[in-house]
């Protein structure tokens, strides 16, 4: 009995480990692959059997049987699926059924695009999203003014597309019972009228949460619908993965993405993230329901130190050129933030804190140092959400410390248009330092920290490979000793993001036992010119071996 155990097992190792046996559903051939795995890193075929790779390389014939489905993709280029290292989807979801106020290029097409927008409407629904920047227009905040005559019975809480400050119409500040005697809350600014101190209707940071909290919350159909609407735009950009920092307070995300993934509606990978004060609660649901699977997993918590540069709210040692009475804010009490790290830290949860100014990195990097020395060792993967400013002595510190800087090039070609009006030289130098990073050994992480930027890693390596700003004022790039190669890029959207959400072993490179994620691009990204980058277009995308999106025409 024992003796045919032995032969049993023996048997289904052979049969295991006798590649010839396996056979692939489909295998993508005549294709330039850039693998991301340093021991094969370029290969011609692709095969894929159920949700994994089965074989990268050259000779794909033994793979092959009468059922296996051949995908002449006729030289083109593949490369891992592109994963995003910080998104807030839902609200990515809500924007793109929202109004669009991105591009507008004056106070006028403000006001015109919005009515145009409300007119659409056939209820009396609180109108957000809007992504407005007032850089775009010379950079006068819009008031309250500008939008009351042409928003009816809506109340409008439309932010700025950081999300750090946004505008309210008279409706809504009277909603949230805001006036001239409102004061300041913590952390957080209700602008005035210069003569009158009348609020004008932007908020910002902290104060934003006074209208919020009388917004009431979208149903489940319309989290369900928003959820949709991001997975079709994630796969139209090649995105396969994102790591969502959350858009409605963290629970009611998970709470969607796990009612998607029991449907079998989720074809997306998320790994997402609940705010970093409820870290007791999520580690109760840990314990309870594990941290998920390939498709949908959690663990993770963010934090805020600092607001952003373009509100001038990022906390720095030194004031702002344009608001010398300002080195910006802490929009969480540190002495709290401090504590929770640690408390997460120990109960082995994965912590994430965004800090945007120098001194919210050293600060940020400091608690983490300390949490490392009570805690003791541990694959803990602490990450700092931007990373924007830092100072000379940080740089090294996250390669020191296995910090992962999780960043977002688009930003870069976009505050690099107006960024010197608020910091000197001395400090923009050290501005989303991507080479100086790497350089160090810091595993440095790519995304979009849509809806801030746009969903699309293809406009992120372009913004980190040429780092020409978007007014195309830069030719040669902005501070261009940061710039970095294409490969570099391409890791920091793949393999190193793979790494910053512990899925190394299973996504982020092309190699055969990993899951069948990938892209197919219509460009070779590695020959093109480096300007013309950003007109590369996603063909094909993949995951878990499935064809989710296809491009048209
Ligand atoms: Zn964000």
């Amino acid at each position: 009995m024992k003796q045919f155990f032995y032969s049993l097992s023996f048997f289904l190792f052979a049969l295991y480990s006798y590649p010839q046996l396996q056979t692939a559903d489909q295998i993508y051939i005549n294709a330039k692959i850039w693998t991301g795995d340093n021991a094969n890193p370029w290969a011609s075929a692709i095969a894929v059997a159920k949700d994994k790779i089965l074989f990268v390389g050259k000779d794909y014939a033994g793979y092959k049987t009468g059922n296996t489905k051949i995908i002449d993709v006729k030289g083109k280029m593949i490369v891992p699926g592109f994963i995003d290292n910080h998104t807030h989807f839902l609200s990515g979801g809500y924007q793109l059924a929202s109004v669009n106020l991105r591009y507008v290029k004056s106070p006028a097409e403000f006001i015109s695009t919005l009515k145009n927008y409300v007119n659409s409407l056939s209820d009396n629904r609180w109108i957000q999203g809007g992504d407005w920047d007032h850089e775009t227009w010379g950079g006068e905040l819009p008031r309250k003014e500008w939008i009351d005559s042409i928003t009816g019975n809506h109340p409008v809480f439309i932010n700025r597309y950081d999300g750090h400050m946004a505008l309210a119409n008279s409706i809504a500040l009277k909603l949230a019972g805001i006036n001239k005697t409102t004061a300041n809350p913590a952390g957080g600014e209700i602008v005035r009228d210069e003569i009158t101190g009348e609020p004008t209707g932007v908020l910002k940071d902290e104060a934003m949460n006074l209208i919020y909290a009388v917004i009431p919350d979208p149903s489940q159909t319309e989290l369900d619908e928003y959820l949709q609407r991001a997975i079709q735009e994630a796969f139209s950009h090649g995105v396969t993965q994102v790591n969502d920092m959350s858009s409605y307070g963290g629970w009611p995300d998970l709470a969607t993405y796990r009612r998607a993934h029991a449907n079998h509606t989720l074809d997306l990978r998320i790994y997402s993230f609940v705010p970093i004060y409820t870290w007791a609660r999520l580690d109760s649901f840990v314990n309870q329901n594990g941290r998920g699977d390939d498709m949908l997993h959690w663990g993770g918590l963010k934090g805020f130190v600092d607001g952003s540069l373009g509100s001038t709210t990022a906390w720095f040692y030194k004031p702002y050129l344009d608001a010398p009475n300002t080195t910006g804010l802490q929009v969480t009490d540190t002495i709290l933030l401090r504590k929770w790290i640690i408390e997460a830290d120990s109960a082995g949860l994965h912590v994430t804190v965004h800090a945007i100014g120098d001194r919210a990195n050293d600060w940020l990097l400091n608690v983490y140092e300390e949490a490392e020395k009570l805690n003791g060792n541990r694959d803990r993967r602490f990450r700092v959400e931007h990373a924007q400013h830092l100072t000379q002595q940080a740089i090294p510190r996250f390669a020191q410390l296995h910090v992962i800087p999780s960043m977002q090039p688009y930003h870069a070609i976009d505050d690099g248009k107006w960024a010197a009006k608020r910091l000197d030289t001395a400090r923009l130098k050290r501005t989303y330092a991507f080479r100086s990073l790497l350089n160090t050994g810091a595993n440095v992480t790519f995304g979009s920290d849509w809806t801030v930027a746009p969903l699309d890693p293809i406009a992120g390596i372009y913004a980190a490979v040429t780092r020409r700003t978007l007014d195309d004022k830069n030719p040669n790039g902005w501070f261009p000793e940061e710039k970095i190669s294409v490969e570099q890029a391409l890791k920091c959207y793949t393999a190193n993001n793979a790494y910053a959400g512990f899925m190394e072993n299973k996504t982020g490179m092309l190699k055969a036992g990993m899951l069948a994620d990938f892209v197919v691009l219509s460009d070779d990204i590695f020959t093109i010119l480096p300007e013309n980058i950003r007109n590369i277009q996603v063909l094909l995308t993949v995951v878990d071996g499935k064809e989710v999106y296809r491009r048209k025409n």
